[in-house]
């Protein structure tokens, strides 16, 4: 449910964003703590009665979150957990199951049994992590970095140390673009952070697990803190460049990250790096245009690429290869970063191995898991089914826009043309992608964990090196969309709406349903993706998902008023009273503002739905749209949703859209004074 093409390939840069921005309430408490977070986890304890006309999302969910329990080694349990879980269930099953005459399939079951193999981890783990290790320290010249660089067989970072992505040209959406979008960077943007005692936790997370794999690779105390040291030493240098960029993005949005140039002009302005030649080198074929998505960070990472700098490169390569296979290595060290990333993730325990090994597999190779999902553990007849139902979600949209009235005919027409032209990703794709170029062998059959990883990083790369060379027409579905999980997207840069096969089941969606609950379960979801077409961020492209203004200027003008509107209500409001009386603020309130647009808007449209249906039944339609924001969470979790996910807490993605609707209000006879009233001259619908 996220518009993928805002997301930061490091996502702990992204958490930054709203905690050191988010304002102080004071005097906005009364006003803004408006109901209590029914998300968080043994809330209702001793509390009295919950009306539907004062809390509607705690008031239908409470007997679950009451009995519910958040699963060993998790931080929450919600409607996308349970069926995420269950869905997972399948996928182990899977992989664990008998063999069938499918070469993918077996590399990951071959994989998933070495993942377990605990006894043969413990023994081999950093015999086979050593040997790496050991190449990186022994580089001797830049000249040597670089050629380990251009060897995807040393190198298991796979890249020269930056995050790229092969991606639709925002000017000219139907050519695919690689995007240099930053060096590797553990999160912070602010270079004081780089010291011990003041790294905060995912700083933290990574000294601690990072020492203690050294030390196991034979190294001394002193050594590993000096290496790590290094590291920081190098990679504080990109905080500014980086911050920069986060501003710039807070007021710009996606444009701040459009910074396009050619490889020749690239190549002319790096003195050091070669960086054009080891992507060649890699497989790439560079030329033409490159875009950039925080251009002052390549700077600066050109100027440190020199022999001065060599020791805290190799310090730096040698860490981020640490943290990246700390999964692969043995018990104590998978155990080890679990306990150390606890202050991230809000919970000690290690997973049981078998969700343990399904997820670091699915971390590193989703599209083939996905794949896989959707041959063997998927009903066929949802696709057609889902299918059906997004049809009519976009036609009763059309109708909608048709009659909003503050548009111009010119620009209505452009919106459904746009809405018209949206692609329909439903379920999985119809062509799928292949895997045969990843091999993993049993351990009887001479395989290993590291292997394996590289042989997936290589797959990896082989499918953006093919992204280069074809069109973006759609066929080919974006990298980032992870189909077997339960979620849904809507792509900006080709104007897609992708619905997930892993999101057609547990509260959203059973075949058998009436229409109100597939309305209030999967239909809203549907309806918050065609949304996000024309949210803040989406309005910005047109119909093939170029980044070009189509609408007429007053039309923006009555556009962003109703987006102001509607970040002034949100920026009051206190999302978790129990824990902080941080109210959003504005820039929290710009953090969330597409998804809480997306939210109203489905309701809008699923409304103009219902109106059509005889005897329909609110009740039952407004219950299971409050099912699917039920959750648990952990203090930490729900704190650490706060700062990273641009969604509104579950509980207002409830509340506030319905109450913005007479069919509400009315069906629930909700009264001025009631806790879900909104006077008709506060609403704030966009749509
Ligand atoms: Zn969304």
């Amino acid at each position: 449910m996220k518009k993928l093409i805002s997301l930061f390939l490091c996502l702990c840069l992204a958490a930054g964003v709203a905690t050191a921005e988010a304002e102080s309430a004071d005097a906005a408490r009364a006003v803004g703590a408006k109901w209590i977070d029914s998300g968080l986890y043994g809330t209702f304890a001793g509390m009295g009665e919950i009306r539907p006309q004062d809390d509607f999302a705690a008031c239908v969910n409470r007997e679950w979150a009451e009995n519910a329990q958040i699963p060993e080694g998790e931080g929450l349990t919600s409607a996308r957990t349970e069926l995420e879980r269950a869905n997972n269930d399948l996928k182990i099953q899977l992989l664990t199951g008998e063999k069938k005459d499918d070469p993918e399939l077996t590399s990951m079951q071959n994989f998933f049994a070495m993942l377990i193999d605990w006894d043969t981890r413990n023994v081999t783990g950093y015999q086979e992590l050593k040997t790496y290790a050991d190449d990186i320290m022994s580089i001797s010249s830049i000249g040597e970095l670089t050629a380990f660089f251009s060897d995807p067989e040393r190198n298991l970072y796979g890249y020269p140390m930056i995050d790229s992505i092969v991606m639709a040209d925002a000017e000219d959406a139907m050519t695919h673009i690689m995007n240099f979008c930053n060096p590797a960077m553990f999160g912070s943007t602010d270079p004081s952070l780089y010291t011990e005692g003041n790294d905060g936790p995912m700083l933290a997370y990574v000294r601690q697990l990072s020492e203690y794999m050294m030390k196991r690779l034979g190294y001394s105390e002193a050594e590993a803190e000096e290496i790590f040291s290094r590291c920081f030493a190098l990679e504080k240098n990109f905080a500014p460049a980086a911050a920069e960029y986060l501003q710039r993005r807070a007021l710009e949005g996606d444009a701040a990250q459009l910074n396009p140039t050619t490889v020749e002009e690239l190549e002319k302005k790096m003195k050091n790096l070669p960086l054009m030649d080891i992507y060649r080198s890699l497989g790439f074929e560079l030329s033409g245009k490159i875009n950039l998505w925080m251009p002052g960070t390549f700077d600066v990472y050109d100027s440190l690429y020199t022999e001065e700098h060599l020791e805290e490169l190799k310090a730096w390569v040698l860490v981020w290869t640490l943290i990246k296979t700390s999964d692969f290595v043995d018990r104590e060290t998978s155990e080890t970063a679990v306990k150390v990333s606890a202050p991230l993730t809000g919970t000690e325990d290690m997973l049981p191995d078998e969700r343990y090994a399904y997820k670091a597999i699915y971390e590193l190779i989703p599209g083939m898991i996905d794949k896989l999902y959707a041959e063997y553990c998927f009903d066929q007849e949802v696709k057609p089914q889902v299918t059906e139902l997004t049809k009519m979600m976009i036609d009763a949209y059309r109708v909608m826009l048709q009659e909003e009235d503050w548009l111009s005919e010119e620009t209505k027409a452009a919106a459904i043309e746009k809405l018209d032209s949206i692609k329909l990703h439903i379920c999985y794709p119809d062509a799928m992608p292949d895997f045969t170029d990843v091999k993993i062998p049993s351990k009887e059959e001479g395989g290993t964990l590291l292997k394996a990883y590289k042989s997936i990083n290589r797959s990896k790369m082989n499918s953006e090196i093919h992204r280069l060379e074809v069109k973006n027409d759609g066929v080919l579905w974006n990298v980032q969309i992870k189909y077997s999980e339960l979620g849904a997207a809507y792509m900006p840069s080709e104007n897609s709406i992708n619905i997930n096969a892993g999101i057609c089941g547990g509260d959203y969606y059973d075949a058998s349903w009436p229409l109100e609950k597939k309305l209030g379960g999967l239909c809203l979801v549907i309806g918050h993706e065609i949304t996000h077409a024309f949210d803040s961020e989406g309005a910005n492209y047109d119909k093939i998902g170029n980044y070009r203004d189509w609408w007429k200027a007053e039309d923006r003008q009555a556009f962003q008023e109703r987006v102001d509107k509607l970040l002034a209500y949100y920026s009051k409001l206190v999302p978790v009273p129990q824990l902080t009386d941080k109210a959003y603020g504005e820039a929290g309130a710009r953090f969330i503002q597409g998804e809480a647009i997306a939210d109203l808007g489905s309701l809008k449209c699923l409304l103009s739905i219902a109106k059509q249906q005889k005897d329909f039944d609110y009740e039952m339609f407004f219950t299971q749209l409050a099912t699917v924001q039920k959750a648990a969470k952990t203090d930490a979790a729900e704190m650490q949703y706060l700062r990273t996910d641009n969604h509104p807490v579950e509980c207002y993605r409830c509340n506030i859209p319905v109450q913005n609707f007479d069919e509400f209000l009315e069906t629930y006879g909700v009264k001025e004074g009631d806790g879900m009233y909104l006077a008709p001259e506060d609403r704030i619908r966009v749509w």
